[in-house]
């Protein structure tokens, strides 16, 4: 069975990523400049998760059929730490129309 995130992705399209602007590349951190908008000094979102419909700008694919994230290796903290099966993916798969995930 392959891992339920590479149909879903709905997280990446629920809600706002924030994240500690030193994850950033200005700032000697992996995730890309160009995906990420500044909140304050301090803190960076990545970009569109902010979005009346939020969809993160670094998600590839189709929510519910196929997706990925285009910078899995360099993501932010608050996606690594992100668990499937967690009340919050299951939120997220509610808000898209997806079934209640049973993982692991
Ligand atoms: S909502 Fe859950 S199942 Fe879907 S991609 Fe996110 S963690 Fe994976
Ligand atoms: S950086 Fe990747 S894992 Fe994080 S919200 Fe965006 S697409 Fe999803």
């Amino acid at each position: 069975m392959s891992h339920p995130c590479l149909t879903c992705g709905a997280c990446c399209a629920s809600f706002r990523v924030d994240f500690s602007a030193t994850e950033t590349e200005d700032e000697g951190g992996s995730v890309p400049q160009g995906l990420v908008v500044e909140v304050t000094a301090r803190t960076a979102r990545m970009r569109g998760t902010d979005h009346a419909r939020p969809r993160c700008a670094a998600l590839t694919g189709q929510v519910g059929t196929q997706a990925a994230c285009g910078i899995y290796e360099w993501r932010p903290s608050p996606c690594r730490e992100f668990e499937p099966g967690s009340d919050a993916c299951q939120r997220a798969r509610l808000r898209h129309g997806l079934a209640q995930l049973r993982w692991p």
